[in-house]
């Protein structure tokens, strides 16, 4: 079979999406917003499968993670301290003839003739009798080189009309070769307006009166309430570093150019992790040497004496075994580890998880280079010790472990350790602004209680979209093929081969024919009895042939039909059996009624 264009494909996942309701457009009555999508039933199910498996593999089937669930809205300082009111902004640029928006930083560099006009004098004077209005803004559009340059002239004739200049003559007009240039809008050639910083935060105000002073943020992720409740999680929750704290919940950010469906919205779901870790210094301390990476794969379970690299990996590998888990197969994702030039400046290492979507950017060789689907980064202590300096309360652990082993640790060594914590502790106060007189002595002072087993523990977050996800696991589960109709003839199908695990419906139950009240009588009963242990669908209209491709289109990977033989007509033998259909392989095998829990319980968990 032929493979669908990308742009194709990605129009017909769209397409599938609102007709079987997936996902629709936000306020799509009203026309839409942009940015806001909402989930209908099979999406709800959807979403709600992938976040509960998160939760389960982050918190509920470890030992050393505990759940949050914060509020949307916190205190403004949590984002000054997180550094998000003054630098969580993108530079936008404007097209100066269409006004069309871009994030500058997503323009593709272009090569070709721009050609520069220093103004336009207006002919209306001589061509209608009426006052001339001139225009002196200068303006460039970028062509082909090679190309006439009328065209640029066309587009140029267009701004200076905009900006009332009727009948323009253009002035001063140079041609000029540009390389890899990012400044002309790449859909008209038009110049674009230098690029300005633009906060990415929706503000809005708390209470009723609406001035500077009641200004808060929706988040725009969800990471800082678990910092900012560090302290009081660690209080209850009867842990110790290393351990983590997680959360699922909205995020909001007002992205310049919201595209690619749900991949760029401005309203979605994170679910983040925080793993606090100790120092690699109190490590070392306590275990007498730091286990660092030997090479490449899963370094197997958590041990004490691991440094932050090891848990770095440790957790890229957990997360990209979690994406395998649920469908997503390995050769579809990319691990990019972020150049040191493209790390924030308290990052130690961050590795990108990337799905190769129908609508990514193609590499040399013609292969998706992958997208984003979710943040593995090692931030060191960066996070807590804002909070710590901006609300004035500590963000210090104690570590017993610690305080008992210091003393056993060579006095040179000791120096060492210290010495390079010192110098860590001593980076981070002199960037945060603390002058050098004040953080000199601090970082004496924090180097002293590491000895004494007092320490800002270090943190690994894997952040990852709970929308993007969704996204990538039906681009992945989107297949055509051929299925036979009712007589066996061949005709196309669409499929969603969604992995059990987050299949919006696991099973349909079908009775073979809706008029005959003991297969609709056998059938509702078998609804009944999966029902309180998973998400079933009960269907009883039109041709078996044509229920079983409705739920291929929702992604259902199990089929029950009650026939004849479930009533005992063909024999004993067969009584209280059914007919379960896989929707991969469509293949149909003969079930008791008893094993269909435990079967599909099993495809499931
Ligand atoms: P991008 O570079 O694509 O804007 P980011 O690096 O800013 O993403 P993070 O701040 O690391 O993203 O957020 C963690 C995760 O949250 C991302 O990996 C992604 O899955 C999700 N996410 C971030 N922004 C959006 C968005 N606008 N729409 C949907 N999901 C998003």
């Amino acid at each position: 079979m032929v493979e669908p264009k990308a742009t194709d494909l990605m129009e017909r996942i769209v397409s599938l999406c609102k007709r079987k309701g997936f996902i629709f457009q936000s306020s799509e009555i009203y026309g839409g917003i942009n940015g806001f999508w909402d989930y209908g039933p099979l999406g709800a199910e959807l979403k709600r499968n992938i976040k509960d498996y998160w939760w389960r593999a982050m918190t509920r089937w470890r030992q050393d993670v505990v759940g949050l669930e914060a509020s949307i809205i916190m205190h403004p300082k949590v984002w000054h301290a997180s550094g998000h009111t003054t630098t969580f902004a993108d530079p936008m640029v404007d097209c100066l003839l269409t006004k069309k928006r871009f994030r500058a930083d997503q323009i593709e560099p272009q090569s070709g003739t721009a050609y520069h006009y220093s103004g336009a004098q207006d002919a209306s004077e001589t061509v209608e009798g009426g006052p001339a209005r001139n225009c002196a803004e200068p303006y460039s559009v970028l062509i082909e080189t090679g190309k006439h340059p009328g065209y640029a002239q066309e587009i140029a004739r267009k701004f200076y009309k905009e900006r009332g200049v009727r009948w323009p003559t253009l002035l001063g007009e140079r041609g000029e070769e540009l390389q890899n240039t990012t400044r002309y809008n790449p859909d008209n050639g038009s110049l674009l307006t230098e690029p300005r910083l633009f906060n990415l935060m929706f503000k809005t105000h708390v209470g009723p009166v609406e001035d500077q002073e009641n200004v808060a943020y929706l988040r725009p992720e969800t990471a800082q309430a678990i910092f900012a409740q560090f302290k009081n999680v660690l209080d209850v929750a009867r842990q110790k570093v290393p351990f983590g704290i997680c959360q699922i919940g909205k995020a909001f950010r007002n992205e310049i150019n919201p595209r690619n469906f749900t991949f760029r919205s401005r309203e979605f779901e994170q679910m983040e992790l925080e793993f606090f870790i100790r120092p690699d210094e109190a490590v070392e301390a306590v275990c007498g040497s730091v286990a660092r990476p030997q090479g490449p794969g899963h370094p197997g379970r958590p041990q004490a004496n691991w440094g932050w690299q090891m848990w770095h990996q440790y957790w890229v590998e957990e997360r990209i075994g979690f994406y395998e888990n649920i469908g997503l197969p390995r050769a579809s994702l990319v691990e990019y580890w972020q150049k040191p030039e493209e790390l924030a400046h308290y990052a130690r290492a961050t590795v990108d998880i990337l799905y190769k979507f129908p609508f990514s950017k193609r590499d040399a060789a013609g292969e998706p280079a992958g997208e984003e689907l979710e943040g593995i980064a090692a931030r060191g202590d960066f996070d807590l010790s804002q909070h710590q300096r901006f609300s004035g309360k500590s963000m210090v652990v104690f570590d017993e472990e610690l305080k008992a082993a210091w003393p056993k640790v060579e006095k040179e060594r000791q120096e060492q350790l210290l010495n390079s914590y010192g110098q860590a502790r001593l980076k981070y106060l002199t960037k945060s602004g603390e002058p050098e007189e004040k953080a000199v002595p601090q970082a004496r002072e924090e180097a002293d209680r590491l000895a004494q087993g007092y320490f800002v523990p270090h943190v690994i977050e894997p952040s990852a979209g709970v929308d993007r996800l969704a996204l990538a696991l039906i681009c992945n589960a989107y297949a055509e093929d051929q299925a036979p109709d009712e007589k066996g003839k061949m005709e196309s199908r669409i499929v969603l081969r969604l992995h059990p695990r987050v299949a919006p419906v696991k099973v349909a139950i079908f009775p073979l024919l809706k008029n005959r009240p003991e297969l609709v009588g056998k059938a509702v009963e078998i609804r009944d009895l999966l029902r309180p242990h998973l998400a079933v669908f009960y269907d009883e209209t039109g041709a078996i042939g044509r229920r079983y491709r409705r739920q291929d289109e929702a992604g259902t990977p199990f089929g029950v039909t009650v026939d004849f033989d479930t009533l005992g007509e063909k024999g004993p033998e067969f009584k209280d059996t059914v007919t379960l259909r896989a929707r991969d392989t469509m293949q149909q095998t003969r079930m008791k009624i008893n094993d269909l829990l435990p079967f599909l319980s099993e495809k499931i968990q």
